[in-house]
């Protein structure tokens, strides 16, 4: 008998960051493999921030925290939902963990019991499904096409709602896509979960600031009546690039919260206290270079889309927010290229070119690849070139 429980066993590593590894390791035994499968930017956490924490460090605050965030992250989270969402919370409303991916993993642990249903529509962020399956909870997931700008519509997520559908998961600007959903859409959805009392909904925000041309960014508990029953997500990982400080948040119904500071409380208890100062600068402090990032992103997103789209067997959307592209790679997949699946095309992409990417299925997605262009223009030329040699090497 296997030492390993059931309910690890329901789930499988998070592929991106398997992908990321394998780059890691092919770079190590000295080849020159560019990754395009990491999901953090590029840049380095401002300056400010870092400060903050140095004084964090060097005033002794360096001691257990309140187990779900310090008086003053939780104002400075509070007052960011004011100011930019206009969401008022009180800060028993707010709870603050290890990254975002903490926080939801605690919403879902704190809410789901055995066979309980969360909506998700695909292509989805890797972890979502094994969370819930961690949690005892069974993903309920819904395929949204290209055509659809690879979006949930009111019409399918209608369908899709059961008795037993606890949570529905909302994640705009999205990974991997990229999509981000408009007013009007949030508001369809809206409509339907009015009707529907007892679902409730994650809200995904942590792309929130990367965002670009006239889209406006819209969160569901701001522009519904539904904030009673929404959990909304963000954190400072990709806004402020501070993936490695590991400080997420999110607000919602106290009960909720009450019962992830439960969880939290007999697991990591509080995050470190010294990225909780330097979050409360992140959130307090200057914003201005979230829209000059924004517009490097931009430069780079331009830059891909239109490259890939000139890939004969490549076609690519635009997206709107996010660091990421979702090409279909559907026209090279044929008997003549000898390739089956999207698998079949990143393995082969980094085999020959040493360009790393994700296989769309590991959204739930097939026929599709993520990349990730929080990476210099330089490595984004040279890896463009290279699924260039690559696809044109298949006809
Ligand atoms: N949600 C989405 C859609 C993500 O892509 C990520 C990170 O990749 C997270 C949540 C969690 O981010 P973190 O745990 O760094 O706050």
């Amino acid at each position: 008998m296997s030492i390993i429980s059931d309910s690890l066993k329901r789930i499988k590593p998070s592929p991106t960051i398997a992908v990321t590894q394998k780059a890691r390791e092919l770079r190590a035994a000295g080849k020159d493999v560019i990754g395009l499968g990491a999901g953090e930017p590029d840049f380095d956490t401002p300056d400010n921030i870092k400060k903050a924490a140095i004084k964090a460090i060097k005033i002794g605050d360096t001691k257990y925290t309140a187990v779900d965030g310090t008086p003053a992250l939780k104002k400075a989270i509070a007052d960011k939902f004011k100011r930019e969402n206009k969401l008022n919370y009180t800060t028993d409303q707010i709870t603050v963990g290890t990254g975002g991916k903490q926080v939801i993993y605690n919403a879902f642990m704190a809410t789901l019991n055995k066979g309980d249903e969360v909506i998700i529509p695909a292509p989805f962020w890797v972890s979502y499904p094994d969370m819930v399956l961690l949690a005892g909870g069974k993903p309920k997931i819904v395929k949204c096409t290209e055509q659809e700008g690879f979006k949930l519509t009111s019409k399918k997520l209608k369908k899709a709602i059961t008795k037993k559908t606890k949570w529905v998961i909302l994640n705009s600007p999205s990974n991997p896509t990229g999509a981000g959903y408009s007013k009007k859409e949030i508001q369809d959805l809206a409509k339907v979960l009015v009707r529907n009392k007892k679902v409730y909904i994650l809200s995904d925000d942590i792309y929130e600031h990367i965002k670009y041309d006239d889209f406006n960014f819209f969160t569901i508990a701001q522009i519904s009546k539904l904030k009673d029953r929404t959990l909304t997500m963000n954190g400072v990982s990709k806004s402020y690039a501070m993936t490695g400080w590991r400080i997420g948040y999110a607000a919602g119904p106290k009960d909720i919260i009450k019962a992830i500071g439960k969880i939290q409380s007999q697991s990591t208890s509080n995050p470190s206290s010294i990225s909780q100062a330097a979050a409360v600068e992140a959130l307090n402090g200057n914003q201005s270079f979230i829209k000059i990032r924004s517009k490097a992103f931009k430069e780079r997103r331009d830059f891909v889309v239109k490259s890939l789209n000139n890939i004969k067997g490549i076609s690519c959307l635009t997206p709107n927010g996010a660091f990421y592209v979702f090409p279909s790679c559907k026209g090279l997949l044929n008997k003549k290229t000898k390739l089956k699946s999207d698998t079949d095309f990143v393995q082969k992409l980094l085999e020959k070119e040493n360009v790393a990417v994700v296989q769309g299925s590991a959204f739930g997605l097939d026929g599709y690849f993520r990349i990730s262009y929080a990476t210099s223009m330089k490595n984004l030329k040279k890896a463009i070139d290279r699924i260039k040699t690559f696809c044109e090497s298949l006809s």
